[in-house]
Order: C-alpha cells, then structure tokens, then sequence
C-alpha cells in the first residue's frame, strides 16, 4: 500500500535525524546508529510507514558500522535506483510503499545473493520475534 505524505507531515512523526536520512538522502555517520551492531532476532521495518524490509536471518557483519543484510524480507519490500550523486554511481534501496531513502546496495555481499544492502539504522525500527 503506498504512503505519501508532505515533508511537514513526516516531520510530526519522526526525529530529526530519521526525517533527514530518509526523506531527504541523509547518511548517518559510521558506527553510530543504533543497529549496526544488533543481533536479535526479528524483522527491521520502515521508521516511516512501518513495511517489513529485513529480516534478521539475513544480516551480516560488514564491517562498514551501518546495519547489513543480503537480501530483503520479500521481493517487493524495496525499490532500487541508480544514484549519481557524490560523483559516484551507486544504487540507491527505497522503502517501497512510503519512498524513504534506506541506503545503497552493493555487488560485494556474502552467499547466496552476493548482494550488501547497506542501511541506515535512522531509516529503521525492529519488532522482535
Ligand atoms: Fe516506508
């Protein structure tokens, strides 16, 4: 179910950091955020609109200090787009339904995707199994 709302909306419901990141392609620095080094067991969801993005199955440590998974929790949990920003080209991972910015992914994960989906922890929240 898609969700859009205005900037000035989002911001009622989220905190200047999480409204920075992903509503406006922020990046929170390494190894600050709060899941980086999380290891429960559960499904990481949208801080926006609340979409099941990630489960904790698929994340592994990277090394990078932000949150990383191999794969999302479904194939229609995000959407990918090319980024050129920073002279840089890089695929950009949006929430499907709500558009927050996430992070980018990367060709240089571990089996069986290969892929490193790599997140700010700001864009997310976590419910426990
Ligand atoms: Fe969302």
């Amino acid at each position: 179910m898609k969700v859009e709302k205005s900037d000035e909306e989002w911001k009622k419901s989220l905190s200047e950091d999480a409204f920075h990141i992903t509503r406006k392609k922020g990046t929170e620095r390494a190894f600050t955020g709060k899941f980086w080094d999380h290891k429960e067991n559960g499904i990481y969801t949208c801080i926006c609109c609340g979409k099941e993005l990630f489960d904790s199955k698929t994340k592994f440590d990277s090394g990078s200090g932000w949150p990383s998974y191999y794969e999302p929790v479904s194939p229609d949990a995000v959407s990918e787009e090319k980024d050129t920003s920073h002279f840089m080209t890089r695929t950009e991972v949006l929430c499907h339904d709500c558009g927050a910015h996430l992070g980018h992914v990367f060709p240089d994960g571990p089996g069986p995707t290969g892929l490193r989906y790599c997140i700010n922890s700001a864009s997310l929240d976590f419910k426990e199994k």
